[in-house]
């Protein structure tokens, strides 16, 4: 758990809240949720995926400034008018944005209600992170890597259980089929084509039906 979260999450800690990001990105259209977003990258991760794009999350001393919830709303009010004329807002991403749900929740008190809120999400969280955010989020792309819960430890270190059962808890919940992709990579190295294949059944029994099925290139790969 983040040091955000244990503070509690009131959203009375608009002003109190900070958290630590790495990065900001306007105008993206149609990538990371519905109409214009921006991006917004926390720092930290609980998983060390050998592929990880995003690796300077894993540094602090990358860490080059940290924004309380109402600082990133002021922010990001910049481009109200494109959020508003195209049903976009903001995606969280990282890193893990998970681990700093309390300061997702006190975000999403503060900003427009207009704004629509998308989290890139591994799920790789304790189930209260995701129960604090799920009132305010509008669309979730979950990277589940792989299913089988050795190719997972192998490649990220992590326990593929906790995402799944985060998922599974998502899902018992009406309409979240609409709101939900899944991000499933085909992994040089760690995964074949059939076991894509049996991650992919396995969480369509879930109820899983929006799939992003795509490859990593290797040559990103950590040392
Ligand atoms: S979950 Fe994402 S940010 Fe975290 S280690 Fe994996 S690829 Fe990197």
């Amino acid at each position: 758990m983040s040091e955000e979260d244990s503070l509690g999450g009131s959203s009375k800690n608009a002003d109190v809240l900070s958290a630590p990001i790495f990065g900001l990105s306007r105008h993206r259209l149609a990538v990371d949720g519905d109409g214009v977003t921006t991006l917004v990258a926390f720092h930290g991760c609980p998983l060390r995926c050998r592929y990880c794009l995003n690796d300077v999350c894993h540094d602090p001393r990358s860490v080059r400034r940290r924004v309380t919830p109402r600082q990133l709303v002021d922010e990001l009010a910049i481009d109200n008018i494109y959020f508003l004329a195209t049903g976009g807002g903001v995606c969280f991403g990282g890193g893990e944005p998970l681990l700093h749900s309390a300061f997702i929740e006190a975000f999403a008190k503060t900003r427009p209600p207009e704004w629509k809120i998308t989290v890139e999400t591994s799920l790789n969280v304790p189930i209260t992170a995701v129960e604090r955010v799920n009132p305010y989020i509008d669309h979730y792309i979950v990277d589940i890597k792989d299913c089988n819960p050795e190719i997972y430890r192998g490649y990220t270190d992590g326990d593929v259980s906790v995402a799944l059962a985060n998922l599974r808890w998502l899902l018992s919940h009406k309409g979240m089929i609409g709101k939900l992709t899944v991000r499933l990579p085909h992994i040089p190295d760690y995964n074949s084509p059939t076991d894509v294949d049996r991650s992919r059944a396995t969480l369509a029994e879930m109820g899983v039906v929006d799939f992003d099925e795509f490859h990593y290139q290797k040559e990103k790969r950590r040392q």
